[in-house]
């Protein structure tokens, strides 16, 4: 069993690199942000009380949040173990995760803050089938067209500069404290997000001992 958390800034791949780890290690990948878009774009209850807040890009309430994990944590599907994204954002939501689960490692993706703007005002997402889009380094063949299902490519609706300054300095005050905690009681793994997506899938697994996916 291989229980994860990982933390970075927007931007600093955290999905991808969860979901290269998830794959073949049969973890699941489970991430805060994706269930609360789950919630908004489907129009249910915990996604009216949360879709403001998210648009301004301020954190959704501790007891939101918590219970959000508690629920997916206790379906007890993660067989094989889990990785935690977006999830704790700060010093209370880690107490309640610490005394709740013990975790085998914390992965911190270390991105500077000017590379964290470049990258994240370039970010798309298809309208239709929800793939990943970076006008920087994943180009659309056809301009604003989804190449999966041809649906169109928007920004998050966080994903504006007003919004994303607002967030950096959250992440800044509110998760770097949890950073220091996590480094005093856990095993934190800390890789420079910089790198292309291989490389730091590499770093990553070679830090945690872990088997290199196969077929590299
Ligand atoms: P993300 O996709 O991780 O950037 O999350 C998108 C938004 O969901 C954040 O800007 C917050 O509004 C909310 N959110 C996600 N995870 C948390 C968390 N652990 N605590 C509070 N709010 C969260």
């Amino acid at each position: 069993m291989r229980k994860y958390v990982i933390i970075g800034a927007q931007g600093s791949g955290k999905g991808t690199q969860s979901l290269l780890l998830a794959q073949d290690l049969d973890l699941v990948h489970i991430s805060v942000g994706d269930i609360f878009r789950w919630h908004v774009q489907n129009h249910t209850k915990l996604g009216a009380k949360v879709r403001r807040t998210m648009a301004a890009g301020e954190l959704v309430g501790d007891d939101v949040v918590e219970a959000a994990v508690r629920d997916r944590l206790e379906l007890h599907d993660w067989n094989y173990g889990f990785i935690v994204d977006g999830f704790p954002r700060n010093v209370r939501q880690a107490e309640f995760f610490l005394e709740t689960y013990d975790i085998d490692g914390v992965i911190h993706l270390d991105l500077p803050d000017d590379e964290v703007r470049r990258r994240v005002l370039a970010r798309r997402l298809c309208s239709g089938c929800g793939l990943d889009y970076n006008l920087i380094a994943h180009r659309p063949k056809q301009e604003g067209r989804c190449d999966a299902c041809g649906g169109e490519l928007v920004s998050r609706e966080d994903d504006t500069e007003e919004a994303l300054a607002g967030r950096l300095r959250t992440y800044h005050e509110k998760t770097d404290p949890v950073l220091d905690l996590f480094r005093r009681k856990e095993f934190v793994v800390t890789v420079d997000a910089r790198h292309d997506i291989p490389a730091i899938q590499h770093e990553i697994r070679t830090r945690l001992g872990l088997p290199m996916p196969s077929g590299t």
